[in-house]
Order: structure tokens, then sequence, then C-alpha cells
């Protein structure tokens, strides 16, 4: 957290009621964080460390009322249980859940009514996945339009409209159709044919490149998720050049195989391994325009002096309804049954929702002498329930891609700023210092020096960007 600001030079907010470190801060010089003047901050490393004393109590006060409400105005329907492929790592196959229900029309009725006799929003957003959602064939119009009246009803439109989707059953039609909805989509690939096809079956490649042909036609740009397995992890920076050349996709999204209950061990790769590889990815293809949103999600933080409460939209900003009538938080619940709700006893005030909420390494007892505090949002809740853990606890396989991240852009500034550049707030060594992964060190070295040098929140940007 304090890094973060350090880093980008930018000015910690306000809030209604100010802690001890933040009155200090504000009243330094231009409002910017000189670390020589926050003791507490130092106690055990460059983060805000709320364990002991008043300060660090107030400080931790301070951050968790800044965590935002939760709005739960972005709504997926899990539209059909079936699908066209057999990807050897399908979580719903592996946890037994494969079937054939769909969503109806009079289900999608029922959850706007729901939903609006909870909530007034004027915008929410739509997004449609599965199983594979095009297996609706135009069924799925009906459940966009359907939805489209229900929320005009209740004074409300749906903004931005996506859907999920491998490609293989996206005729021309539907494609028109959803274009002319506005709907965007993103397709599943796990890269050029000779690698996705290992383990999503053969011709998937060829049937993805068709449904891309369909929307590019159309003028349509589709986006790419890409789930990692040890059939491409160590391809992926070469994978990420070859869409960014071949399809010049928007995004991409990769996607670590999550640590399903049941699931055979050899579908698994080391996190910290893919974390370098995601990396590497942007080091090659963000340049050529790609937007690989493991990483930049992170640069963006830097980008716009944000601080990252939670790591998923489960915590606050989800509902999803699935094929049984039920709902919840988190969109890969059909494999936690527990984490569901059916629709008639369900509410967004209640614990099915509201146990999300806390869900943050800011309220994580283990995370807040982290030094990744500010950028790591605390990981997959689903991950840590399927390991056996509680819904507030964090899964520590999660850390990996934090922490290599916030090497890599330590690193990053350094190299950028010739190494030797005085950043004022924290020095070089103190740079150094984190990259070895010291921070848990009570004596780090900071010195912040007042004076010019500084490093403004644009040139941190421009040091992660370029
Ligand atoms: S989940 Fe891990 S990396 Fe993230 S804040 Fe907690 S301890 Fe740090
Ligand atoms: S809890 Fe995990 S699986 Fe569920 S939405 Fe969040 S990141 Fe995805």
């Amino acid at each position: 957290m304090l890094l973060f600001h350090s880093l980008t030079n930018t000015k910690a907010s306000g809030g209604k009621e100010l802690c001890q470190v933040w009155e200090r801060l504000l009243a330094s010089e231009d409002g910017t964080v000189p670390v020589s003047v926050v003791p507490e901050c130092l106690r055990k490393g460059p983060f805000l460390v709320p364990v002991e004393g008043e300060a660090d109590q107030s400080a931790l006060r301070h951050l968790q009322a800044e965590i935002p409400q939760a709005t739960r105005d972005d709504v997926w329907f899990f539209v059909t249980e079936a699908c066209t492929n057999h990807c050897r790592y399908c979580r719903q196959r592996i946890a037994g859940v494969k079937g054939t229900r769909a969503l109806e029309v009079t289900g999608v009725q029922k959850f706007w009514t729901w939903y609006f006799g909870q909530r007034t929003r004027e915008h929410v957003s739509l997004s449609l996945f599965g199983g594979e959602p095009s297996l609706l064939g135009l069924g799925l119009i009906d459940i966009l339009e359907e939805s489209e009246r229900c929320c005009v009803t209740a004074n409300a439109r749906i903004g931005e409209k996506n859907m999920f989707s491998n490609g293989m059953a996206v005729s021309g039609d539907l494609a028109q159709e959803l274009s002319n909805r506005g709907v965007k989509v993103v397709l599943s690939f796990d890269g050029p044919a000779f690698v996705n096809d290992v383990m999503r079956g053969q011709g998937r490649f060829a049937g993805a490149m068709r449904a891309r042909a369909r929307f590019a036609s159309l003028g349509e740009n589709v986006g790419i998720s890409l789930a990692v397995g040890p059939h491409n992890a160590a391809y992926l920076p070469e994978i990420a050049v070859f869409f960014a050349e071949s399809l010049k996709p928007k995004n991409i999204c990769f996607i670590p195989m999550h640590r399903t209950r049941g699931a055979p061990d050899d579908i698994f790769v080391a996190y910290d391994y893919i974390a370098q590889q995601m990396l590497r990815a942007y080091d090659l293809a963000a340049p050529l325009g790609l937007y690989i949103e493991n990483v930049s999600r992170l640069v963006d933080l830097f980008v716009t002096g944000s601080v990252r409460y939670s790591a998923c939209g489960a915590t606050s900003t989800r509902v999803v309804l699935f094929p049984d009538g039920t709902v919840g938080p988190c969109q890969s619940s059909y494999i936690e049954p527990s984490l569901r709700v059916p629709l008639s006893e369900a509410s967004l005030a209640g614990p099915e929702f509201k146990q999300w909420e806390c869900r943050s390494p800011f309220f994580t007892e283990g995370c807040l002498n982290c030094h990744c505090l500010g950028i790591c949002g605390g990981g997959c809740g689903l991950d840590s329930i399927q390991r056996g853990r509680g819904i507030r606890e964090t899964d520590p396989r999660d850390c990996a891609v934090p922490n290599a991240f916030l090497n890599w852009a330590v690193d990053r500034v350094l190299a950028r700023t010739d190494g030797d550049a005085p950043t004022t707030i924290l020095g070089t060594q103190d740079l150094l210092f984190l990259r070895r992964g010291m921070v848990a060190n009570p004596q780090l070295p900071f010195r912040g020096v007042a004076g010019s040098g500084r490093l403004t929140a644009a040139q941190v940007a421009q040091c992660l960007l370029e």
C-alpha cells in the first residue's frame, strides 16, 4: 500500500475519519508519502502494518472503511450446462455436474423480478456463459430480449453485454443477432491449433476460428480467454504474440487451472511459473497493443492510483443465476452447491452474498504484513473453499502472482530509471531490498530523503507500460 503510493507519488486519499498515519501523510509537504515521517509504517515493512498500537489499528480501520460498498450490478447467467467440447481440464466435468439443464425465459423473468425487488439500478451489465451458451442458438436472443424488457420495466438498462463461448456452435444468424445487440464476445483458445486441440479436442481451434471470422465480418473484435495448463504454459509469451499478430484481439485473459477437488494433478502447473510466463507475455505482447488482463489490471493500479481491495467480482459486484434456479456471487460455484441458494430463498442482503463482502486481504490477518497488500485482492474464494478453508481465508498458492508482479514492477522501475535514480520516497536500495523479497525485515533501510528526483505517477506508469 505504502509502496504503491510511494511509487505512484499519488496523494493518499482522505477519508471521513482520518487515521493518525494518514493525517501525518497529508500534512507532509505536498501530500505525497515520505516514508521517513511515518515510522509506524516501517515497523514490519514498507506497507501499513496494522498489528500493534493505536496508529496501526487506526490505519487498518481506515483501509477497511475505504473498501467499496457492494453493488451487485454485474449479472451473469449460466445459460446451459451442455457443451460441445470435452476439455480434459473442464471443472464441470471433473466435479461431475455436467448435464443438460438450460435457463428458460420464465426463469430469467423470475430472476429479474427478484433482483429489482431488492435493487434500484439505472444500469446493469449482463454476461452469458456456460457450458456453451451458443448451444441455445437463437434462444439466447430470447433471454437477452426478455432481460432487456424486464430492465426497461424497472427503469434500468443493460449497459455492457458479454458472452463467453468456445465458438463451436455460433451460427451466422446468432453472430448477427449478438452483434445487433452490442454483445461483446470472448472466445476460448488455448493457443494455435497444435496446442489448443491437445486439451480441447480435434477441430476445436478451427471451430473457434470460424466463429471469430463470423464476428470479424460484422466488424466485431473478440476477446480471448486462455486456460493455462501443461500443454501451453511454456509457450505463453509466444502464444500471446501469435494472437496479437494474427487475430489482433483487444484483450487476452490467462486462466490458470483452479485446483478443483478431484482434478488429476497432471493438469496443473505451478502458479509461480505461470506468473513468470504471464509477465514475459506482457513484455512481448503489450507493445503490440494487446491488453494482457492478468498483468495489465495490476499495472492499471499504478496508472490510476487505485488500490485493489478484492480479487474478483464475487466479493461485491456479481450476481450469478444458474439453470437449476439457484443464485450466488461466484460464477464457478456450479461445482460448489454450498455457495448457491434457490432464488425463492435468496437475498442480496443474505449471508450467501454478505459473507463475501469482507473477503479482502485488508480483513485477513495473514495478509496484513504482506508487501503485496495494496495490489493483491486476496486470491480466489472458491479455491480457498475447495481447499477446506473459510471464505475469509486465503489460499497461499494464490500469493505467487502478486509477488511475482511486484518483483517485476520494482525491477522494471529500477531498470527504466538506470537503477540509481533517487526516488526520494523509496530509494534505490529500498527497491532492491524489496525485489529480494526481504520486506518482512523490520530494519528496512528507508531513506525518505526530501528533495528533487521524485518519481511521478506518470513516470512510474510509463516504466510499467513501455
Ligand atoms: S493473499 Fe498472499 S500475496 Fe495476497 S496479500 Fe495475502 S499474503 Fe499477500
Ligand atoms: S471466487 Fe474464484 S472462481 Fe469465483 S469468481 Fe472469484 S476468482 Fe472466479
